[in-house]
C-alpha cells in the first residue's frame, strides 16, 4: 500500500506515522508513506496557495490550481487513477468498514484542507471521496488523515502480527470487543473471572462472545440495530 498525503503540513504527517506498528510497517516496505507539500506547487516565489473567498466571509480558501498541480505529480507518476480521498466534515463516515475496503488499493491520495477549506472546483475534478472522521470541526486534514491511514494499515496483510491480529477487534464482525485482562490475577481487589483462568477453550470462547454482546448492548446499542454482526448470540 503507497499512501501519498496532499498537505501544507507534511512534518506533521510523517512524524505522526513513524512510530510503533505503522513505523515498523514502513520500515518493513510493507506500506510507504509520501507526504507532498502542497506549497512547492505554489505560483509565486513566496510559497502563498491561499486567498479570500469570494462572497466575502471569514477566513480563507486553499486555491485549486496548487492543489491541482500537487495531485497531477502524484497521480502521474501513478500507473492506475488512484482513489482521492478528501477529508472534510462534509463526508461521510470513515468506519472499519471503509477501512477494510480502502486496504484493498495499492495507491491512496489523502488531500487535507486547512483554514475554510479547498476551492470547490479543483475538488469536483479530482475528488473521488469525502470522508469525515466524525461529526466536529478539526483545524486541518492531517489528524484525519493519520487516523485513516492507521485503520487501513492495520487492514493491510503482514502491518500485524498474530500477536496484534485485528480478527477479534471490535466493529470487526458489527460487535464491541470482550474485556481483556493480563497479570496478576488480583488487582486492588478484583478478579480475573474466573473462566478466564480454567484453560478450557471452548468455554472462554463463549464468555467471550457473551460480553461482547452484553457489552455491544450496553454501550452501543446502535450497532446492534445494524445488520452487519455476524456474530450475535
Ligand atoms: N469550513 C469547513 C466546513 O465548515 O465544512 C471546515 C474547514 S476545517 C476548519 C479545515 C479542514 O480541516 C477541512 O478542509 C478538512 O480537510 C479538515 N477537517 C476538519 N474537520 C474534519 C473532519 N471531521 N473530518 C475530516 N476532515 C476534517
Amino acid at each position: 500500500m503507497r499512501y501519498h498525503v496532499l498537505t501544507l503540513f507534511p512534518e506533521m504527517v510523517l512524524a505522526g506515522l513513524h512510530t510503533s506498528i505503522i513505523g515498523r510497517a514502513a520500515d518493513r516496505g510493507i506500506i510507504s508513506l509520501n507526504a507532498v507539500n502542497i506549497r512547492d506547487y505554489a505560483d509565486n516565489d513566496y510559497g502563498k496557495i491561499d486567498d479570500y473567498p469570494y462572497g466575502g466571509g471569514a477566513g480563507m480558501v486553499m486555491q485549486a490550481e496548487p492543489v491541482y498541480r500537487a495531485y497531477e505529480a502524484v497521480a502521474d507518476s501513478l500507473e492506475k487513477k488512484p482513489r482521492v480521498l478528501h477529508m472534510t466534515p462534509q463526508g461521510r463516515v470513515f468506519s472499519q468498514e471503509m477501512a477494510q475496503e480502502l486496504a484493498l488499493e495499492e495507491d491512496l491520495i489523502f488531500l487535507c484542507g486547512h483554514y475554510e477549506g479547498i476551492d470547490e472546483r479543483v475538488l469536483e475534478e479530482i475528488v473521488t471521496d469525502h470522508v469525515s472522521i466524525g461529526d466536529y470541526v478539526l483545524t486541518g486534514g492531517e489528524l484525519p488523515a493519520m487516523v485513516m491511514i492507521d485503520a487501513i494499515s492495520r487492514m493491510v496483510p503482514g502491518v500485524l502480527n498474530n500477536k496484534e491480529s485485528a480478527q477479534f477487534d471490535s466493529f470487526q464482525n458489527g460487535l464491541l470487543e470482550y474485556p481483556q485482562y493480563s497479570r496478576p490475577q488480583e488487582w486492588h481487589g478484583r478478579r480475573v473471572p474466573e473462566i478466564l483462568l480454567s484453560g478450557h477453550h471452548a468455554n472462554v470462547e463463549a464468555w467471550r462472545a457473551q460480553q461482547s454482546y452484553l457489552r455491544t448492548k450496553e454501550r452501543r446499542p446502535d450497532l446492534l440495530k445494524q445488520d452487519n454482526h455476524k456474530n450475535i448470540m
